[in-house]
């Protein structure tokens, strides 16, 4: 395997379900060993474009390589990669154990070595000794283990996970995020792994393809899709941003187009402070939302734009936080990313 062969090449990859098109010509180029993300709302195309992988679907037109070899019309069971679904779809009737060694019984895999290899996966996910209870005694995380256990047991060279810790509540989920990164690296699996939580799409991802409507709008690292979204999509759905449309642009920046500027790139103070920042702009508090670590401050500037500030929770403001307090806002050129107005046509 040479590193310039990637684990999944998609071309032009098609699929629609009647009128629908689901996923509209999807090029992409995913590494070996890459921890890629799939990130996008809900029906925007992800799960299909697993399930093509997978080979559980099959592509209207464009196809799917794995490791340099066409698979477009392979069955499931021909193709080196292992599915982790929402649900889990363990077998209730089956151990822990088994279910963890059933993909090597499957396999042929005799019932001493699948065991012993079923025991070390369990030890991996941390839940060595619950190989003899049931999945309905253990818990939502546990079980997420076991569907883990039991997917990396056969050694596939790409794992797909589809919205994985979407059903276990947010303790649970930082949990899992952080082992499900660190058995990733460990394992030097290429991980494909899909969500509709942007937040966890950047902490766990090497790459990040932002989809919308079938199509991937956005490709990066986290920081680069963070840092210059192309589009009020991707700017809207990663983090927050303030977006400024065409007339907002010319009054605010002195410009046109459709730009934005993360709220945390924004200062605030009193209004008689002389801010140093390349673009500064007066206006009224019209809230102040308090997060903790810091404080979201609503401000409706004098043009009628109104903007989202981020401030840092220190105890020494420089101006009230009361609602229509005056303030100044400001902020620097260099934060102001230029955006496409909408999805490109393709
Ligand atoms: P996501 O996983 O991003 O939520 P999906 O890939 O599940 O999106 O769905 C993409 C689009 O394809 C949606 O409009 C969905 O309704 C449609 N779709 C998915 N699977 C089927 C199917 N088996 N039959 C008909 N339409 C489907
Ligand atoms: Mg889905």
């Amino acid at each position: 395997m040479t590193e310039d062969i990637p684990a999944i090449r998609l071309r032009a990859l098609a699929k629609s379900f009647g009128s629908v098109q689901a996923v509209d010509h999807v090029d992409l180029d995913i590494a070996a060993g890459e921890f890629f993300s799939m990130l996008g709302p809900s029906g925007s195309g992800k799960t299909t474009v697993l399930r093509l992988i997978a080979g559980f679907e099959q592509p209207t037109s464009g196809a799917i390589e794995l490791f340099g070899r066409d698979v477009s019309a392979s069955a499931p069971f021909d193709r080196e990669v292992n599915t982790v679904f929402q649900d889990y779809a363990l077998f209730p009737h089956m151990t822990v154990l088994e279910n963890v060694a059933y993909g090597l019984r499957v396999r042929g895999v005799g019932r001493a070595e699948r065991h012993e290899r079923a025991r070390a996966m369990l030890d991996t996910v941390q839940l060595g000794g619950y190989g003899d209870r049931k999945p309905n005694q253990l818990s939502g995380g546990q079980r997420q283990r076991v569907a883990l256990a039991r997917a990396i047991a056969v050694q596939p060279k790409v794992l797909l996970l589809d919205e994985p810790l979407g059903a276990l509540d947010l303790k649970l989920r930082e949990q899992m995020q952080v082992e499900l990164k660190q058995l990733q690296r460990e394992l030097g699996i290429t991980f494909i792994f899909v969500t509709h939580d942007q937040e966890e799409a950047l902490t766990l991802s090497d790459r990040v393809a932002v989809f919308n409507q079938g199509r991937i709008e956005q490709l990066g690292t986290p920081a680069e899709l963070y840092e210059r979204p192309v589009s009020t999509f991707v700017a809207g759905f990663v983090g927050t941003s303030n977006v400024f449309d065409d007339a907002a642009s010319s009054q605010l920046l002195g410009r046109a187009g459709t730009h934005s500027v993360r709220p945390e790139k924004m200062t605030i103070a009193d209004e008689a402070t002389r801010l140093d920042a390349d673009h500064v702009a007066h206006g009224a508090i019209v809230e102040t939302i308090y997060l903790g670590s810091g404080m979201r401050v609503v401000v409706d500037l004098d043009g009628g734009v109104r903007v989202s500030v981020l401030e840092q929770n220190d105890a020494d403001r420089a101006h009230d936080d009361v609602r229509g307090s005056r303030v100044v806002v400001g902020w620097s050129d260099r934060h102001v990313v230029a955006l496409h107005h909408a999805a490109q046509p393709h």
